[in-house]
Order: structure tokens, then sequence, then C-alpha cells
């Protein structure tokens, strides 16, 4: 009898592989950082083998902790950073570049192109996305041009284009399964989110071979079965979906309406809306949640391009902080910012803004100026920022939030959860565990196996012993205080020239 399913989470930092058990509670994890490469200013990128092999690795990790085997399996779901966009040699599995990250801002100038073709409402009403060089189709013109000769072997079918959910299937299942499925498909800018499958006219505009493209596939059922080489036995991969459509999964978020938010790397706001698809006045993204039994389910969504990532940079980039966790007691050592505003635009601004030439920018700075202010006004900066997107999406679906369920690594962080309630004004509900995004990938892949019968089975999981963060600020001192974050945006905006 199978005692779990193995989740394969592989974030923008680290490749996690996750067993649950029966009750979906964490039987153990394995966890492995890789490289980040950034070539340029405001360029990211990451080797897709380092990817795989770091996957790997976790898997066998994982499974060696609790001394259980392939057998022990019932299936393998994925989970993956989205949009990343890998292109490889079909014959022999390697790469020809390495992987454009999410958040790279290295196609704005393919960006700028297709806008100056007036392609802006087509891509709106086709794919539900902005122009932005966050998505993949640019990464994947981008890697064309890169790369001698590579246009005419793609036109060949001789390359692979994938995201990263692709890449490990391809490479689990020794190169005999190329595909994806809808979530990770509607990121990409050549995906008719309506329709369900690839769209010629944008395939055309960037002049994309349709011979690279994996097959379309369902984000639950089965994808094939991994190769025995890499787990001793193979095992069915079942399920897959990208990393915020799996938390929204994982969230229980099946009704429309329901919301949340993760914050990663990034912090990313997603609500169900059903079979409809949705339409924003307001600088929101339309995508495709899951698609199960051959039908779609649509979500709203905002993305955010740097939440967590703003305190590693603490860590990282100007050795601020220690390490991550230490930025809460330095947050609450002290009263306020002293009026500091962090705005963390590294790689221009996401939802709502749009805006590819901000950078980030601190302001208000003053001779008191202490470390231990701007620590705070970092992990402000990502309460206000996920403020600018739940306003966005009132104002898009017309409906007052109750609470925000929350998952994701920076949510450890209790100065910051009392924050975002304080300054949205609207409980918050993070769960016992936050590796939600695991959950749900298990969950599509649980389902499809028969693992479990009804995704409502592991509701417990996210609810039983939940915390509740409930609003204490003042409406006034809210409001005055997300008055001026506004300000500190307006002044990070329209920086880089060229
Ligand atoms: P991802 O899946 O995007 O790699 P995770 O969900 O693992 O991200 O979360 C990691 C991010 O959360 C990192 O950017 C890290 O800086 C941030 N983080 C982790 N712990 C804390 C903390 N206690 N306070 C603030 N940020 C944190």
């Amino acid at each position: 009898m199978a005692r779990y399913v193995m989740a394969l989470d592989q974030g923008t930092t680290s490749s996690r592989a996750i067993l649950f058990d029966e009750a979906g509670g964490i039987a153990a994890l394995e966890q492995a950082e890789f490289t980040q490469h950034f070539p340029q200013p405001g360029w990211v990128e990451h080797d897709a083998s380092e990817i795989w092999e770091t996957q790997l690795a976790a898997a066998r990790g994982v499974l060696q902790k609790v001394g259980a085997s392939a057998s022990d399996l019932s299936s393998i779901g994925i989970t993956n950073q989205r949009e990343t966009t890998v292109v490889w040699d079909r014959a022999t599995g390697e790469p020809i570049h390495y992987a454009i990250v999410w958040q790279s801002r290295q196609t704005m100038a393919i960006c700028e192109e297709l806008r100056s073709r007036g392609l802006e409402d087509e891509v709106k009403r086709r794919t539900g996305l902005v122009i932005d060089s966050y998505f993949s189709g640019t990464k994947i013109r981008f890697i064309l041009d890169a790369v001698p000769g590579a246009q005419e072997r793609a036109a060949r079918g001789e390359l692979c284009f994938g995201t990263i959910d692709s890449w490990l299937i391809f490479k689990l299942t020794g190169g005999r399964v190329h595909a994806t499925e809808p979530s990770n498909a509607s990121r990409t800018m050549i995906y008719d989110i309506r329709a369900g499958a690839w769209d010629d006219l944008l395939l055309g505009e960037l002049n994309v071979p349709r011979e690279m493209l994996p097959e379309l596939r369902d984000s639950s059922g089965i994808f094939g079965e991994t190769d025995a080489e890499w787990l001793g036995a193979p095992v069915p991969i079942a399920g897959a979906a990208g990393d915020q459509q799996a938390s929204l999964f994982g969230q229980g978020c099946f009704t429309p309406g329901s919301a949340k938010n993760t914050y990663g790397t990034g912090c990313f706001l997603l609500m169900n809306t059903g079979d409809k698809v949705p339409k924003s006045e307001t600088g929101l993204l339309s995508t495709v949640a899951w698609g199960r039994d051959g039908q779609l389910e649509y979500a709203l969504e905002g993305s955010i391009f740097v939440a967590g990532a703003a305190i590693q940079w603490l860590r990282d980039g100007i050795g601020l902080v220690h390490q991550a966790g230490e930025s809460e007691a330095l947050a609450r050592s002290v009263e306020d910012t002293g009026g500091v505003y962090f705005v963390p635009a590294f790689v221009g601004l996401g939802a709502p803004y749009w805006d590819e030439r901000a950078r980030g920018t601190l302001v208000g700075l003053t001779r008191g100026t202490t470390r231990e202010h701007i620590t705070r006004a970092a992990l402000e900066a990502i309460a206000y920022q996920s403020r600018d997107v739940v306003d966005c999406f009132q104002a898009d679906a017309n409906l007052a939030l109750d609470f925000l369920r929350v998952d994701g690594g920076a949510c450890a962080n209790q100065f910051l959860m009392q924050f975002q309630a304080d300054i949205l004004g609207v409980p918050v509900h993070r769960p016992p565990m936050l590796e939600v995004t695991a959950l749900g990938a298990a969950a599509l892949a649980g389902l499809a196996t028969g693992f479990w019968s009804d995704e409502n089975e592991l509701r417990a999981a996210t609810t039983v012993g939940a915390t509740l963060f409930e609003p204490r600020m003042s409406a006034d001192q809210r409001d005055a205080l997300y008055a001026d974050w506004q300000r500190a945006v307006e002044r990070s905006r329209d920086w880089v020239k060229g």
C-alpha cells in the first residue's frame, strides 16, 4: 500500500521534495538551494541542469530520510516557479542556454517591439496577460536569438521549450514525455486561456515554432512514469501546477471569491473566479487556476515581483541582517520606521503598476535612520504591496474580502503578518503548516490516483490550528501610512532610461 504522495516543489531559490501522508501531514522534507546567476543588472538566470540535479537529490534524500522507497509512493505531484523558460535539445536532454528566470528583465526590448506593433489589447484578450518580460514568450525569443542556429533547429523539432514543470517531467520520464498543463501554459503569453490551446497569432508574432512546444494535458492526471533509474522503480507523475495555482488549490480556494497570498521571493495574490474568465480594469492578470477533467477554471492574479527577496537582499546584498528570521526582532525593536519607506522595485514593479523602468528606492532617510528602521521598512513594504493588490481585487470583483489566507516562507514572520492585517484592516489567516504550495501539488496528484478521493479531505491540514491575526490599527493611522507608501511608489517609478 502506498503511504505517501511526493511533492516536488521547484522554487526560485531551492528545490524541495516533501512526502505527504494520508492526512495531508508532512512526513519528511528535503531541500537543496541552487545558484542564482545575475549576468547583468536586472537579469536573472538559472542553470536548468542544476535545477534538475538539486531536484533529484531532494527526491532521493526525502525517501532516505524516512527509509521509504518508490513502492511507498502513490504518485508524484510537481509544482514550480512559473514562467522561467528552458530550451533544451530533444535528443540529448541538454539545455542550450541558461534558463531565463521569471524575474529577469532581459527581454524588455522585445516587449517594447511588441507594444510598438500595437499588440497590447490582443495579448490581453487572448492570454489574460499584459506585455511584460515576466512571461515566457519573449524569453523563448531571446534564447532562439542568442544561440546560433537555434531558430532552425527549433523549426526542425530538434529543440524543446518548457517551463520548469515540462523540464522536470521530461527529465523524470527519461525524455519520453514533453508535456505541460494549463496553469503553467497560461503564463507563457503564447497560450489562449479561453480556447485552452497554443495561440497561432502570438506564436507568429514571436516567431516561435510550434514544433518546440509541449503537449497540453490536465493539471490532475497521469503525465507518465519516472524512469526506474531515478528512484529505484517507476512512479507515476500524476499532477502538476504552477506554484501560485498549486497554493490556491492547497489553500482549498475552490469556490469563486476565495483568495490567498503567498509570501515567498515575490508575493502572489490569487482569487478563484470559477469557470469565468475574469477581467481586470486595475492591472491584475487573468490566469488559469487549473485544468481538471478537460475543464478550465480561472483566477484573478496580482503578481508582486519582490517580497521576501527584499529580506534576502538585506542579508546577501548589504549585510543588514544575518538571516531572514532576524528581521522580525529588528523590526520590533523600533516603534516605527521613523518615516522611512522602502520600495523594493529591484526588477521594476509588477501588479498593479507594470512599470519595467521602476527601480528600488529608499525615501525619508535622516541622520537618525538605523538598520532597524530600514529592516522594518522592508517588511512593511511587503504588506503595502499586498494591500495595493487587495484594493484592486476589491475594485475588480466588487467584493470585500472577509479575510486573507496566507502561506509561503516569509509568513513565519509574525510582525509581518500583524502589520499585514493592520494595513489591510482585514484578518489574516495563517495555516499551521506553510508548505501549502507543495500540498496543492500533492493533492492534484493524489486525487488523480485515488490516494485521496475528495479535495475536501485535505482541508483540515490547512485549517486546524491556524493562527488568525486581527487588525489592531486605527483607520486613520492605516490611511496615513498607506498614503505615504503611495507617494514613495511614485518616487520609484520610471527610473531606468533608454
Ligand atoms: P520561494 O519558494 O519563492 O523560493 P519561500 O516560500 O521558500 O520562497 O520563502 C523564502 C523567502 O522568504 C525568502 O525570500 C526569504 O528572504 C523570506 N523569508 C524567510 N523567512 C523569513 C522571515 N522570518 N521573515 C521575513 N522573510 C523571510
